[in-house]
Formats: structure tokens, sequence, C-alpha cells
């Protein structure tokens, strides 16, 4: 029925996931689209939108990084990225106004999957979490105590620097504004920079497999000391190498040794909702903002 619908995006760099449904657990279309300049990419997606029937509200889950300040005139912009044309884009105003000024639900693609992933664990109301994605970029999305964190902007863990592995002390990174940050050193691309192919491709005794989970098992000890997250969700492109998830909880478990309090509730997974985390999370944030 119309009007009852809800609407969702998972923005990405490189695609779009557009979906309608009556609720997250209920998604009845779906649709992708690639990205593209700022004016083509989001009037394609208002049109499907359209196509769909109406909904009453809209989440979207972006890559960033956004302004999610409620107080700020930039609230729902796209603010410095460098994907070329979407700096300072008014994202959540310019598909509101397409959409007949439906209320949006406005978030990072980290904390919409985080936020997704923390419903289907099942801690309802409170519960701390982390969602960490591992593909293009290296992002990171916190639920604590079972509320988002947004912090003066939101989170940008992928940013962090990780202590160099011995055996990587070579490689300078990748990343344009620190180097060898984790997403300088573990992402998609560092990882072909490196060794020129990804790590699913790489053999199975190539040093790269435990250089790449110890960098990733860092930034979860870093979480687990410094939030006290019970567990930190791993997805992402390069998430999907076989092993490399098991590398990660175990190596984390090494880098605790057996201090961090709670430490034996702490846990590494993969996603409870598959690659539907950013999206389930985006129709969690249409649903918020339908009964705003
Ligand atoms: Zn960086």
């Amino acid at each position: 029925m119309p009007g009852a619908m809800l609407g969702a995006i998972e923005a990405g760099g490189t695609k779009f996931v557009l979906a309608v449904g009556p609720s997250p657990d209920r998604i009845l279309a779906r649709h992708t689209i690639p990205t593209r300049d700022p004016a083509t990419t989001l009037a394609e997606a208002a049109a499907w939108f359209a196509a769909q029937g109406g909904e009453s509200a809209l989440g979207i889950g972006s890559f960033g990084p956004v302004e999610l300040d409620r107080a700020s005139p930039k609230w729902g912009f796209i603010t410095t990225t460098p994907k070329p044309g979407w700096a300072d884009t008014d994202f959540a105003g310019h598909l509101a106004r397409a959409l007949g000024g439906v209320p949006v639900g406005f978030d990072t693609d980290v904390n919409a999957a985080a936020i997704a992933e923390h419903a289907a664990s099942g801690r309802d109301g409170g519960g701390s979490l982390a969602y960490l994605t591992i593909g293009t970029g290296i992002g990171g999305g916190l639920v604590l105590d079972g509320r988002p964190v947004h912090g003066i902007a939101h989170p940008e863990i992928g940013h962090i620097y990780p202590r160099r592995h011995p055996e990587d002390t070579d490689f300078a990174g990748i990343c344009p504004h620190h180097g060898d940050c984790l997403e300088g050193l573990a992402s998609g691309p560092a990882i072909i920079a490196r060794w020129g192919a990804s790590l699913s491709k790489l053999p199975a005794d190539h040093p790269g497999h435990a250089i790449i989970a110890d960098y990733i098992a860092q930034a979860c000890h870093t979480l687990f000391a410094s939030v006290a997250v019970e567990e930190v969700v791993i997805g992402g492109g390069v998430a999907q190498t076989p092993g490399l998830v098991e590398r990660v909880a175990e190596r984390a478990r090494a880098l605790d040794a057996g201090y961090l309090p709670g430490g034996e509730r702490h846990a590494v997974i993969r996603p409870r909702l598959g690659t539907n985390s950013g999206i389930v999370g985006a129709m969690m944030l249409a649903r918020a903002a339908a009964g705003a």
C-alpha cells in the first residue's frame, strides 16, 4: 500500500543499492545503480523510488565524510570527500525534495550496518558492537549501549595508525592523508599496490594473509580496549577472503594476551546479515525517521 512503504539507500563510492519495503526485515524490491556524478545518480535513485509507488520515509546510509549534526545547515550533506563531484552535496535534502518532502534518516554506511547488525544480535536496548568494513576503503560504525555513536562527526576507525608488522616495513601505505594508516595498509587497493593481487588471489602460504590479519586485529583490539565493545563484525570485500576473519579473531586474542576485562566474551565475527547489513540498516533509519 503506497505511503506505508519505506525506502532505503546504501550509498557507496561505486554503487548505490536502493530498496523498498514495509519494514527492515521485508524488502520487497531492490535495485542497484552505478555511482556517477551526484545529479545523475540522485535523479536515477529518485526516479526508481517514484516508480515504486511512493514511500512514507527514506533512510540513507552513505559513504562519507558526512554531516550528521541535526543542528547544522549542512546536515545530510556529503562534506569533504575526494570523490569527484560529490564534495558538499546535499544528499538527504535533494532526495527529500524529490520524493515530496518525506522524512529522511541519514547516517554513515557503516553506522547503518552497525545498527542492523546490533539488531540482528538480539541485544534489544543494550549491548555494544562495532562494524568494520574492509574493502576499497576501511570504515567502522559503532553502537554502544544500544546507540549509534557519532561524536563530533563520526568515527573514522579506518584511519588509526597500527603498529607496523615486522615483515611489512618497506611499503609506505597508500592513504593520501596518512600514508600507513590502517586503510593505507590493509584496504583492498593497498593489498594490490604491494602484492599485485587481491588477498583472496594470493597463495595460501603468502605472508600477506598474516600481515593483513594482524593490522585488522590491531583495530579490533583497539575497539575492545577503548570502547569495550563485545563484538567486532567484519564485512566488506576483503573480509570475504577465506580464513581471514578467523585469522583476525585468533590474532586479536593473542594481542589481548588475556588482559582485557570481559575478554572471554569478545568476538570477531562475520556479519549475521551477510552482505545485507548496510541496506537493512538504511531501512531501519527510514523506520526511525517515519516515527519521528
Ligand atoms: Zn588515512
